[in-house]
């Protein structure tokens, strides 16, 4: 099946599932976000697809949403069809993945920002390159409650969460195993492969005994409230979007906001 906004490669029983709009450091249209849940479909379908690798080409994983488009569509909403819109394409398409009955690899170069950071770790693993970085500005730049699914805690800490939500910063790929949040880290040349082949590795085991690891380990955190604490902090973020500090940096542009806050880090001003 073809896509405008996404490149499909099969190796054998992995599905790679690449974000194609690099020269837009692959922001997430509405497209590519409603092309990324066809493609899901259609790997869970597909019997000979055992594993998924998600990616993005080019240097960057992603920037995030595609704020430009937020801005010229969506920028006078209600509060009713921002609700809609969002609880559609941004959560219920973030549990899609977190679902998907398959094991799923993130692979994670350059900016994995605010909604990049969202989906990827929506994946049950991630592998990371040495430029990897990932952060979640959104509360600096838009005054926005994170991102609509506040994933942060589940793969972080909490400690860690608060202190990239609070800052605005972001944590490198060495920092980001060492809490615990990426799984592996290698030179960004051998990226691929890596996803590849850790992947190929997951394929070998049957795949229905995968599927019920993936359920219950899955199920472990919905019993410490994982889609509860998703779902009320959705909530939260809606109200966000009607705060102060969102509407003016609405008015001033959603895109420029987002540029100001790229070279902070998390532990020393950078
Ligand atoms: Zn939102």
């Amino acid at each position: 099946m073809p896509y405008d906004t996404l490149a499909i490669e099969d190796h054998g029983p992995v599905r790679r599932i690449l974000l194609a709009r690099p020269e837009q450091r692959n922001a997430q249209s509405q497209q590519m976000l409603d092309e990324l849940m066809a493609a899901l479909d259609d790997a869970q379908r597909d019997d000979a697809v055992r594993v998924v690798v998600l990616g993005g080409r080019g240097a960057h994983f992603s920037a995030g949403h595609d704020l430009k488009q937020a801005q010229a569509e969506r920028a006078n909403f209600t509060v009713e069809e921002r609700w809609a819109y969002e609880e559609l394409r941004y959560f219920d398409y973030s549990l899609r993945i977190w679902d998907f009955p398959k094991p799923t690899i993130a692979q994670v170069q350059g900016a994995c920002v605010a909604g990049g950071f969202m989906i990827a770790n929506m994946c049950d693993l991630v592998v990371a390159g040495e430029s990897a970085f990932f952060s979640d500005p959104v509360g600096h730049t838009l005054g926005a409650a994170a991102t609509e699914v506040l994933i942060h805690p589940w793969v972080m800490g909490a400690r860690k969460a608060k202190e990239m939500l609070f800052t605005g910063g972001k944590i490198d790929a060495r920092e980001a195993q060492a809490i615990g949040m990426v799984n592996r880290v290698v030179a960004d040349e051998e990226l691929p492969d890596a996803a590849l082949a850790m992947a190929q590795q997951i394929a070998k085991a049957p795949p229905f005994g995968l599927r019920l690891i993936k359920r219950s380990i899955n199920r472990s955190l919905d019993a410490q409230g994982l889609r509860t604490a998703l779902q009320a902090h959705f909530d939260t973020h809606q109200l966000s979007h009607l705060s102060e500090g969102f509407l003016t940096a609405r008015d001033r542009g959603l895109a420029s906001a987002i540029q100001k806050n790229t070279n902070v880090k998390t532990e020393k001003a950078a």
